[in-house]
This record gives structure tokens, C-alpha cells and sequence, in this order.
């Protein structure tokens, strides 16, 4: 495979754009070589710049759950463009998208629209601090909820984790009011807890993690964290940024059927345009401005042409629920045929799916938190990603993330993956 212009591209973009992305991931920085510029994409194809089409595993990180250039959505975004991309005053197509989500998802009367997941993680818990009064966060270590200054906290030392910053600018007051927990470890939340006693506003946690790979809630984990929160008086914060209108249409609070109090959205919601989404009970949503006293604004939130790619997505997947069903099956298929190829090889592996996410982790060990995700052979992670790369199939460029099936991939798309798959095999330990 060529990537001549690819290079020349990411070098020019080099020179005016720090790192030359728009967003660190994209830069190939933790598989190395030159990250792929995009030239089109169309169902479960990309085509980047030199000519070569690609088998899409990322889907713009989840967004094209139907396949890239959906129609229904392309077309419901030409339209409404031509009456103009933004007026900073209200329009119908917000109540309209506003009526379906809350329809779709479980356990909310009220959602509010904002321009990503990052907006939508720090309001939900701007307002939990508002609704409850109190100062202090409990985040899990590898959960990943935007990039705002609370969450750019990592694990300190000392009995029960405080937080420190993760990248210079983020405040050490800002930092001490994140608690970090282990994923799947309900004991080390009850200390947190416990040492805190009633400061805690909300725990926040990706209820299927996908920001370490794909790492399922254990069985009990959920039911665990809503019964400490009833408890203490804090309020659970479902980040659905990933599993909304993914897992199942009402997301992971319908799959697990368990009630969140807060849950943000982003990435499908938006149908590939910028959007992000937080909702919950109306008792809990009035605290917002303008009727409460918990700001939150946007110029651009809520904005037609982000509406209406937001609006087509949801109607397609309201309309045709068996979707869910079909993208969970063509990813079993996947994990059975990887399974398969690695096995055959001798390679070490743990394979972590649930529904349409998975991720492919070179460890013997069961891969449950972020400590177990970070023992896995990255070496081999990036041989298979720049092998598979090699064929033509384009997987997250890092260990730490999900892969997220579409509906466009076809049986034939599954086949040549695990084809590929097994002649890398033979390259890896
Ligand atoms: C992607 C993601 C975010 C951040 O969304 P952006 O739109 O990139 O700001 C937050 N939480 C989770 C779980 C995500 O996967």
C-alpha cells in the first residue's frame, strides 16, 4: 500500500496545525508511521488520498453506525443547509430531535443539545454539582469523558486516590476535587467513598469502558454503583458518548436495565455532525439555565444542519431496531473468525465485545481495568495494526480503543478482515 501523498500531506499539515491533527489519536502517535488522509467514505469504505480503499473499524469512532454518506442523512443536511446553517434563535427540527431521543432512551423526560461529548461530560457534571450541592467527582481510571480539566486526571499515590493532573494546565485545584476508582472494583469505590463521606456530587463511568479497549461492566459492577449512589446521596452519571443508540436503542441503560440519574450522549447522536447530548428527569434538567440556576450555553447548540444529521440517524435506528441485532451479529462473527486466526497462530490474546464494540488485546490475562488493558504486548498491538493496515483495513490506531462495526460491513467485509487477520498472525508472537 502507498501513502505518497498521505506523507506529503501530514507533513504540510505539519507545519500550520500542532502535531498536524486536529485531535491526537489521529496522528498514529502510539502505532507510529504517517496517519492516513482521508480523500471520501461511503458505507463501510474510506478512501484516503492515494487511491486505496480501506475496510472502515472506526467509523469516525462510532458516528457511522449505518455506514459513511448515509443517504438519509446526507440528503436531510443538503436540505436543511440551503435554509440556512445557523440562526443562534430556536427552531422546531430541536424539539423534534429532542422528543425522539427522550422516546428512545429510558428514564428521561428532558435533554439538552450541546456540540460534543467533551461539552456534554462537563455540563452533566456541572449540573450534578449544582443539584447536589456538593464539590467532588468519582472518575475511573481509563474511562475517558472528553477532554475537559476534571477529567485530565490521573491516579496519585497515597491509600485512597487523589487525583493529580494528567497534562500541565489542568489545576491542582481542579485535581482534587477528581477521585479516581478502579473499573470493575466496587470495594475501591466504596473506600473512595467512604474517605470522602458526603462531598461526593456524582460518579461518572463509561457503563461499557471503550476508551482502554472494550472492557464490559462485570456482572454486579452497575447494579453495585446505583445501589452506593442511592446510598450516599450521589448521583450516577451514565456517559453514553459511545453506547447510546449503539447497544440498543435505548442504550446501556436499557441493555444492563439499569437508570443512570444523568446520561451524555455524543458521536451517533449527531449522525457524524458535532453534537453531544445530556438528559435526565426533569427535576434534575430544570436546575438548568434559563429556568435554573446551573449555566450552560452554546452559540451553535442545537444547530440546524447538526439537528437534522442528529434527527435522520435516530429515525433510521428507531424505525429499524433489528439494526442492533444485525451490527451485534457481524461483530460476533468477527470475534469468532479473529479468535480463529490468532488461535491458529499461537498468538496470545484476549478478545473483550460487547454488541457492536470490541477490541483485540495481545494478553493471556483477562483484560477487566485499565492496569490489565496497559499489560498487553504493544508491540505486537502495532505490527497487527500497520499489517492489517497493509491489507487494507483500518482499525483504531491504539490498543486503548474500540473498534465499532457498522451495518454497511457485509459478510464478504468480515471474511477478508479475518483473512487478513490470519496471514498477520503468522508475524506475531
Ligand atoms: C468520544 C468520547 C467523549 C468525548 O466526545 P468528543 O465529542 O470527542 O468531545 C466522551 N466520552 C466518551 C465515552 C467518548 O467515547
Amino acid at each position: 500500500m502507498k501513502y505518497q501523498r498521505s506523507s506529503s500531506l501530514f507533513e504540510e499539515a505539519q507545519n500550520v496545525i500542532p502535531g498536524g491533527v486536529n485531535s491526537p489519536v489521529r496522528a498514529f502517535k502510539a502505532v507510529g508511521g504517517t496517519p492516513v488522509f482521508v480523500e471520501k467514505a461511503k458505507g463501510a469504505y474510506l478512501y484516503d488520498v492515494d487511491g486505496n480503499k480501506l475496510i472502515d473499524y472506526i467509523n469516525s469512532w462510532g458516528p457511522m453506525i449505518l455506514g459513511h454518506a448515509y443517504d438519509p442523512v446526507v440528503n436531510a443536511v443538503i436540505e436543511k443547509a440551503k435554509k440556512g446553517t445557523s440562526f443562534g434563535m430556536p427552531t422546531e427540527i430541536e424539539t423534534e430531535i429532542a422528543a425522539l431521543a427522550v422516546s428512545m432512551v429510558p428514564n428521561i423526560d428532558k435533554i439538552r443539545f450541546v456540540n460534543s461529548g467533551t461539552e456534554a461530560c462537563m455540563s452533566a457534571v456541572r449540573l450534578a454539582r449544582g443539584f447536589t450541592g456538593k464539590d467532588k467527582i468519582i472518575k475511573f481510571a481509563g474511562c475517558y469523558h472528553g477532554h475537559s480539566d476534571s477529567f485530565l486526571i490521573q491516579a496519585g499515590s497515597g491509600a485512597v486516590t487523589f487525583g493529580t493532573p494528567n497534562s500541565p494546565g489542568v489545576t491542582e485545584g481542579t485535581a482534587k476535587d477528581t477521585l479516581l476508582a478502579n473499573y470493575n472494583d466496587l470495594k475501591n469505590v466504596e473506600e473512595v467513598i467512604t474517605a470522602s463521606k458526603n462531598e461526593i456530587a456524582c460518579i461518572i463511568l463509561e457503563p461499557v469502558a471503550g476508551n482502554m479497549g472494550c472492557i464490559p461492566p462485570a456482572k454486579g459492577f452497575l447494579e453495585g454503583l446505583r445501589k452506593l449512589c442511592d446510598e450516599n446521596k450521589i448521583l450516577l452519571i451514565f456517559d453514553e458518548v459511545m453506547t447510546g443508540f449503539r447497544l440498543a436503542a435505548g442504550g446501556a441503560q436499557e441493555l444492563f436495565g439499569i437508570k443512570a440519574d444523568i446520561i451524555c450522549f455524543g458521536k451517533v447522536i449527531g449522525g457524524g455532525l458535532p453534537v453531544g447530548a445530556f438528559a435526565a428527569k426533569a427535576e434534575i434538567m430544570d436546575y438548568l439555565a434559563p429556568i435554573g440556576p446551573v449555566y450552560q450555553a452554546g452559540t451553535l447548540s442545537g444547530n440546524p444542519l447538526a439537528m437534522a444529521a442528529g434527527l435522520a440517524m435516530l429515525k433510521e435506528l428507531n424505525e429499524n431496531r433489528e439494526v442492533f441485532n444485525s451490527i451485534n451479529k457481524k461483530t460476533e462473527y468477527l470475534q469468532k473468525g479473529i479468535e480463529q486466526a490468532l488461535t491458529s497462530e499461537n498468538v496470545k490474546f484476549t478478545i473483550n465485545r460487547l454488541g457492536s464494540m470490541i477490541s483485540v488485546h495481545f494478553s493471556e490475562k483477562p483484560v477487566t481495568d485499565f492496569a490489565s488493558a496497559a499489560e498487553a504486548n504493544n508491540e505486537n498491538f502495532k505490527k497487527f495494526f500497520h499489517g492489517m493496515l497493509n491489507e487494507r483495513i483500518y482499525i483504531a490506531p491504539s490498543a486503548f480503543e474500540t473498534w465499532f462495526i457498522c451495518d454497511a460491513l457485509s459478510y464478504a467485509d468480515l471474511d477478508s478482515t479475518i483473512a487478513a487477520c490470519k496471514k498477520i498472525a503468522k508475524d506475531l508472537k
